[in-house]
């Protein structure tokens, strides 16, 4: 089955999902990882971010990767580029043109059908467009301050104040809830798990208490 892990950034998702996938022993897909792939990319092609023609030729002359959380990109492990700011940035600017999500959610899906079709599998769409079918959807949000907080604590965002990651995230939550295509939303049917007030075991404790309910399929 797919569980499904939606959420803005500083929600705590990645870790959630982590360990959901390793209490289940199933595999774990982080698909900012295949936007931060085809930011990256469109960078270093030179092509124009908002250029949705230029940014998808850019991604489809080149093979992006994933296998156990080392992201490749032609054979090369771009894994810590990907977390670089302009890439942060890119990712979420590329991630608006529609012909752009099209190609890399087919990527995403067939990430998923070769491993059997049962993952856990975190990002901003995955319960409204990827997989709406999941059985289980979760939707984690947190206070602001307290995403700002989490992510001053990220390598990344050593050398930034509170307030510039604050002001980072707004951005990209407005750039990644207003676009057209697959804006960051919860799905109708999905669990929204605020943690804000939640130690991580807590969070992980609800999700798996969710998936006992639909029977582990
Ligand atoms: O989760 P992460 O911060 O790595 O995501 C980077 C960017 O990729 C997000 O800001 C968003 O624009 C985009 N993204 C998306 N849909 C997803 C996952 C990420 O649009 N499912």
């Amino acid at each position: 089955m797919v569980i499904a892990v939606d959420g803005p950034g500083g929600v705590g998702k990645s870790t959630v999902a982590n360990r959901v996938a390793e209490a289940l022993e199933l595999p774990h897909l982080d698909t900012g990882s295949t936007y931060r792939a085809a930011g990256l990319t469109a960078l270093r092609m030179g092509a124009p971010l908002d250029d949705s023609d230029a940014v998808l030729a850019a991604i489809a002359g080149v093979d992006i990767s994933i296998v156990e959380g080392v992201v490749s990109i032609d054979g090369a492990d771009v894994t810590e580029d990907l977390r670089r700011d302009e890439v942060t940035k890119a990712s979420s600017v590329v991630a608006a043109h529609p012909d752009v999500r099209e190609r890399i959610v087919a990527l995403q899906q067939a990430w998923v059908a070769k491993r059997g079709g049962s993952a856990v599998v975190e990002g901003r769409d995955i319960g409204t467009v990827v997989f709406p079918d999941a059985p289980v959807k979760i939707y984690l949000t947190a206070r602001p301050e307290i995403r700002a907080a989490r992510r001053s604590g990220d390598a990344e965002a050593a050398d930034k104040s509170e307030d510039q990651i604050a002001a980072e995230l707004a951005a990209r939550d407005h750039r990644d809830s207003s676009r057209k295509a697959s804006p960051l939303r919860p799905a109708d049917d999905a669990e929204i798990i605020d943690t804000s007030d939640l130690s991580i075991d807590e969070v992980v404790e609800r999700v798996l208490a969710l998936v006992d309910a639909v029977g582990r399929r």
